[in-house]
């Protein structure tokens, strides 16, 4: 049977800006609604400033939402204070690191915090970790400065994994590596998730990665998923123009549009949400309705929509 572990529901995620004594609202994610189910990698995608880290963050707590729900493991998280079985992988693995602590106490502290379990017990639950991760019983007597890039990261992974959550939001987690590291990471996420079944939010620009890793992927632009889908329908049968867009500046997918689109028009600030769809100043196939109506979600598969008029011409 599908277990559900994350389903988000009608999400609105605004932040306050003050500049030059006015206060205006950012609005960062606008209504997103997703499911996760265990054992799936979804995978969401979109521009910087799209939303997609707010998402993630309001996901675990780091940031308020402002309405909607985010039910975790059938639980409302509203009245949780700190969802333990929530962890969190970050972009930069030696800012998420304490420099001033040995990496077996790093990843000791998290089961001294949230077990019952005896000093031998959370030492061997290191060791364990520590070896699925790729990292040497003897480097964990270092500290992180001692680490490569890539090192730092599968100790981050380590550190993420060792509570052994129901869900892991992966923010951005192979973007500050140099090119050649990002595979080896990648290839590690990928083999975890397949030997503990993981269930994984991945949050990512790199689409040529996305395809790789993910089962599924949500685009998003402006706060809104405007296409979702399992990862072939999005990769080989996408319908939003943004979508599009966005696979058409992938170097190397090399079986789907191989003509570059580049958007013209201006990208709406996220203070001044259009009204109608939000991607019109961008986009080449709008027409009068597109400024004036917000397009709904239409189903292309049991697992597929888009939000854009075209698909119901
Ligand atoms: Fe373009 Fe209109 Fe579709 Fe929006 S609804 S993506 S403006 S065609």
């Amino acid at each position: 049977m599908v277990e559900n572990i994350l389903d988000v529901q009608n999400l609105y995620v605004e932040y306050k800006n003050m500049h030059q004594g006015k206060v205006s609202k950012i609005h960062a994610v606008n209504g997103v609604d997703l499911k996760l189910n265990k054992g799936e990698i979804l995978a969401v995608a979109g521009e910087s400033g799209c939303g997609k880290s707010t998402l993630a963050k309001a996901i675990i707590k780091l940031v308020p939402y402002n309405s909607g729900k985010i039910f975790f493991l059938g639980k409302d998280i509203s009245s949780q204070k700190f969802v333990k079985e929530i962890q969190m992988i970050f972009q930069n693995p030696y800012a998420s690191l304490n420099p001033k602590m040995k990496i077996l106490d790093i990843l000791k502290e998290p089961l001294k915090i949230n077990t019952d379990f005896s000093d031998s017990q959370i030492t061997s639950k290191v060791f364990e970790i520590a070896q699925k991760v790729g990292i040497d019983e003897k480097s964990l007597s270092l500290y992180p400065h001692e680490f490569s890039g890539g090192q730092r990261q599968r100790i981050a992974i380590a550190r993420a994994l060792i509570l052994n959550p129901a869900l892991v939001l992966a923010d951005e987690p192979v973007s500050a590596l140099d090119v050649s590291i990002q595979a080896q990471i990648i290839n590690l996420l990928k083999d975890l998730k397949d030997s503990l079944n993981l269930t994984i939010l991945f949050i990512s620009h790199d689409l040529s990665v996305i395809k790789y890793l993910a089962d599924r992927v949500a685009i998003m632009y402006l706060g809104e998923i405007v296409e979702a889908g399992l990862t072939d329908e999005i990769f080989y049968n996408h319908k939003h123009p943004y979508t599009k867009a966005l696979l058409s500046a992938v170097p190397k997918i090399n079986d789907i549009d191989k003509q570059r689109i580049i958007l013209s028009g201006d990208l709406p600030s996220a203070e001044n949400l259009p009204s109608g769809c939000k991607f019109y100043s961008r986009c080449p196939y709008c027409m009068s309705k597109c400024r004036e109506s917000v397009p709904n979600n239409v189903r292309i598969s049991d697992t597929h929509f888009v939000k854009c008029f075209l698909s119901v011409i």
